[in-house]
């Protein structure tokens, strides 16, 4: 761990920047810090936030007005510039302010990033990116806004803190979190749980058309562009679909793909203790964590869904 404000001393521009089609960890690790460097920086330090356009779910986060979803290249460079949740290569609009930055400080906690900053916090066996940067804070300094950000990247990595990735330490964290008083019932309902009719029509329809493999220890299925127009849905609506057919008794992997574009396809993978998903998202040139990865491939669902199933066979029968 590294010293949050020794390292901002005398900053006066600021930048922060989180992963490609942001999840709750993206945004809650993003506007966590940047409401706690609002606070706590000195008034006339420029703080720059940058993320695509997340779900809606999330308009209630404090500071997501406040998101620049473009970034204009030639700007003036930044003091110090924080990669959350990812690594360079997936900061998308962000890639080239990070490069450009003074300082590059990189929080993560994907097994599969080597670090990209000057400063590197990695820390795999953390359940969300939100934890770290929860570890760098002073408890003292955090307000509400903070706080109600961290906690909802916290419960939406660790599935509502029921995943392995959740320790002690991230209780302890979630117990201070919610000592600010805001209602996380409702927040986790209406960031985590609900749906729309639209979305949960998508989910029922792959969960029916999902298909088993290899004696049933796998299960996929697939949304196609076609659907997601049908029923006025984009990939970020797509959100927990992977997660239901993972509750497949006796599914060991679950593989979801959706499409991105003509023979392109976003792949999720979630796995028990006998796959591990980031190897073969890594594998496909993507990333993530033992139990939870995903990578974008190309060539028609079928040939994806052959390709992936070749690899976890390959986990499978080791
Ligand atoms: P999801 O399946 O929910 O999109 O992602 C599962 C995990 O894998 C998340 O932690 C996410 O950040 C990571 N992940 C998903 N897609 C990619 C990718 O294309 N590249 C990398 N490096 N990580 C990914
Ligand atoms: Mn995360």
């Amino acid at each position: 761990m590294f010293d949050l404000m020794k390292e901002l001393a005398g900053a006066a521009r600021v930048g922060i920047g989180g992963h490609v089609r942001p999840d709750g960890d993206c945004v809650g690790s993003v506007l966590g810090l940047y409401n706690y460097l609002q606070k706590n920086m000195p008034a006339d330090c420029v703080i720059d936030a940058y993320m695509e356009r997340p779900s809606d779910v999330f308009d209630t986060v404090s500071g997501i007005d406040k998101i620049h979803e473009t970034a204009d290249e030639n700007c003036v460079p930044y003091d110090v510039f924080f990669c959350l949740d990812c690594d360079e290569s997936r900061l998308g609009h962000a890639a080239p302010l990070f490069a450009g930055a003074k300082k590059k400080i990189n929080v993560d906690h994907h097994i599969s990033n080597a670090g990209s900053g000057d400063i590197n916090y990695i820390d795999a066996t953390a359940g969300s990116a939100s934890e770290l940067v929860y570890d760098l804070l002073d408890l003292d300094k955090v307000d509400e806004a903070c706080a109600r950000a961290l906690y909802i990247g916290i419960i939406h990595d660790t599935g509502v803190l029921q995943y392995s990735n959740t320790s002690p330490k991230t209780l302890r964290a979630v117990a201070d979190l919610i000592g600010f008083g805001f209602d996380f019932s409702t927040l986790i309902e209406e960031t985590f749980y609900q749906k729309t009719y639209a979305q949960t029509r998508v989910c029922g329809k792959a969960m029916f058309e999902s298909e088993l493999l290899l004696d049933g220890r796998v299960a996929y299925t697939v949304v196609t562009q076609k659907t997601m127009q049908e029923y006025g849905l984009t990939g970020k609506d797509m959100d927990g679909i992977v997660n239901q057919i993972r509750n497949i008794k006796g599914v060991e992997c679950a593989v979801f793909l959706y499409e991105l574009s003509d023979k392109e396809f976003k792949v999720s993978m979630r796995s028990t203790d006998a796959v591990n998903v980031s190897d073969i998202a890594v594998f496909f040139g993507g990333g993530g964590h033992k139990k939870a990865a995903g990578a974008t491939l190309e060539g028609s669902a079928e040939e994806i869904i052959a390709r992936v199933t070749q690899r976890i066979a390959m986990q499978l029968t080791k």
